[in-house]
């Protein structure tokens, strides 16, 4: 799959313009591609709360789910019985309201790791980076299930 990085960065810049940003002031975008070719956005949503901020690639997330094709035979990807597997980003840009690549906080690493695994490319400065080499070690689903009660 050719991903067209530039374009990535444009989407994750414009949508940086609608972020709600009033105590930081630091408007964020996040653009992600998908394995079945969609382009997916988030922006930074703060809250006076602080704790309950949400960050730009949050909404990447959530938008990655909200607009993923239903599953063909009607099931919940998620369910674990339909084998209809959930939507995959394979790259992702994360940039300030300037357009410069800013990375992914420690959380929002994390989150993306369940949506693209460690081979998602992560747009920085230098070049893109396997999100594996962002979060090495990473905790993930696996560590659940054989984890686990029985
Ligand atoms: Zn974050």
């Amino acid at each position: 799959m050719i991903i067209d990085w530039p374009a990535l960065r444009a989407a994750a810049a414009g949508v940086a313009g609608r972020a709600y940003a009033p105590y930081s002031r630091l408007r964020v975008g996040a653009a992600g591609l998908t394995a079945d070719g969609r382009v997916v956005t988030g922006c930074n949503v703060e809250n006076a709360s602080f704790g309950l901020t949400l960050c730009a690639e949050c909404g990447l997330v959530s938008a990655l789910h909200a607009t993923a094709p239903p599953a063909v035979d009607g099931t919940s990807r998620d369910s674990g019985t339909s084998g209809t597997a959930a939507p995959v980003l394979v790259a992702v840009a994360v940039v300030a309201g300037d357009g410069a690549p800013l990375l992914p906080c420690g959380r929002c690493r994390q989150l993306l790791l369940e949506a693209g695994g460690a081979a998602l490319l992560v747009d920085t400065t230098s070049g893109p980076v396997p999100l594996g080499d962002l979060l090495p070690a990473a905790f993930a689903a696996p560590d659940l299930s054989a984890r686990r009660d029985a």
